[in-house]
């Protein structure tokens, strides 16, 4: 009996612990799903890039649309671009999440050993390594869009999105109104295909800051217009049904500075007898020496130039560029150009100067007084003048936040991750954590 009603208190004990354990299992049950049914709405995200998009722009005119990101949503005036900050090298990383040197977008203008010059109808087959956040987002069942971001289709394979412009000449893309008129249409799509991720790539105030300058009333004029962009996507955004909600991320690829003296490369090669090919300009250029020229010997005649440029060898680039990597693309020698100047390269003239002599006749540097040129970006990506705006918004983004400054290799993960999904692989950059709200903490279990 002892024995029995032992083991009957133990049975009733250990029904007792069951019961208990029941209990818990479905509380904790509750637990897990709790946040899943809060977050049971579907999320979309729109990812939008503004070319050359500074943030004293923003400063210097009205942008309402903006202004509401920074009371309902998070922002930075510090989006770091990746060196050099040109273009192609940041929309390149602003998708992947990667280093130049994994990505192999390593300038404007670069030549591949087996390609040749980086063409302006350039295409994804020449990103060496990583995906794009449509590439990682489709391969994990995400339908995508990808909208005239440069490297959305690839010759090989074709478009890398499930909605992609086609391949086409830069001059013949679709205009910025264009495209967000196709990005609206999405939006409100409610079929089952419908994107999930959105990626939008507008000229924004780029164009009208080189030739007029950072706050010229045409770059300003491109600035409200990118504002109204904003705002027609935000609007839609609000507006989706009660089972889905969205994210809006607007970023940009560089800022600007003003820009002086040219760097004649073209006169500093004649002058020097250097035996090479050039490629890239501005912020910085590539040598690929010709077989036999003396890198030695190229390395201390550019040494003179020091107040303009310093001289670098590959491989042995020191930090703020070494993630550039050592590729063949690189060249031999990179020539880093300190601002106010900006290097001209042999590419980067009309064929008539040469007919003028530019190349044996004109000065090594000079002060053109044929304009043309007044603020540009590509220099060191520690000057903050280089540094462009960062806007967040929507479900999942942080409420009225400044943070300090967020990577450009940081969109990529970010974007991944208010998606619910892995970033690509491989993958430089982490979650901005800085940049997306708080979790929610988890309801109290009931006794
Ligand atoms: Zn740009």
């Amino acid at each position: 009996m002892a024995e029995a009603g032992v083991n009957g208190h133990c049975d009733e004990r250990k029904g007792d612990v069951m019961a208990d354990r029941f209990v818990w299992a479905l509380a904790l049950l509750a637990l897990l799903c709790a946040p899943l049914s809060a977050a049971a709405a579907e999320r979309t995200v729109v990812l939008v890039m503004f070319d050359g998009f500074a943030p004293a722009m923003a400063d210097a005119t009205k942008t309402p649309s903006l202004d509401t990101i920074k009371k309902e949503g998070v922002w930075s005036r510090h989006l770091v671009p990746v060196y050099p900050s040109l273009s192609l090298p940041n929309h390149t990383s602003f998708v992947t999440g990667c280093w130049p040197e994994r990505h192999g977008i390593v300038q404007n203008g670069f030549i591949d050993p087996k390609l040749g010059k980086l063409p302006e109808t350039a295409d994804a087959d020449w990103v060496t390594g990583c995906e794009s956040v449509w590439q990682a987002a489709e391969r994990q069942g995400v339908p995508s869009a990808a909208l005239n971001f440069w490297n959305r289709v690839s010759k090989t394979k074709g478009k890398l999105a499930s909605i992609a412009n086609e391949y086409k000449p830069w001059a013949e893309l679709p205009s910025d109104e264009a495209v967000l008129t196709e990005a609206l249409g999405l939006l409100k799509r409610s079929d089952a295909k419908r994107p999930r991720l959105i990626a939008l790539y507008f000229r924004g105030p780029d164009h009208g800051a080189h030739v007029n300058g950072v706050t010229s009333p045409q770059a300003l004029a491109e600035v409200r217009n990118a504002d109204r962009i904003v705002g027609k996507l935000m609007g839609v955004l609000k507006a989706l049904p009660a089972d889905r909600e969205g994210t809006l991320i607007v970023g940009t690829d560089h800022g600007m500075m003003k820009v002086d003296q040219v760097i004649n490369l073209p006169r500093i090669i004649t002058r020097h007898s250097i035996r090479a090919r050039d490629a890239g300009d501005g912020g910085s250029a590539y040598l690929y020496l010709d077989p036999g020229e003396s890198v030695e010997r190229v390395e201390e005649a550019l040494s003179g130039y020091s107040h303009a440029f310093t001289v670098h060898r590959t491989g042995r680039y020191p930090a703020p560029y070494a993630r550039l990597g050592t590729s063949k693309r690189l060249g031999d020698l990179m020539l880093v150009v300190k601002p106010p100047y900006y290097l001209a390269g042999t590419d980067s003239f009309p064929s008539y100067a040469y007919w003028l002599g530019m190349s044996w006749l004109w000065s090594d540097i000079f002060t053109p007084d044929f304009g043309g040129l007044a603020v540009s970006h590509g220099y060191d990506s520690s000057i903050e003048a280089m540094h462009g705006i960062f806007y967040a918004w929507g479900a999942g983004a942080a409420k009225g936040k400044e943070v300090t400054r967020i990577e450009n290799i940081d969109v990529h993960p970010t974007v991944m991750h208010l998606l619910g999904l892995q970033p690509g692989n491989p993958v430089d950059g982490k979650v901005a954590a800085d940049v997306l709200a708080a979790p929610e903490p988890l309801p109290t279990p009931a006794r």
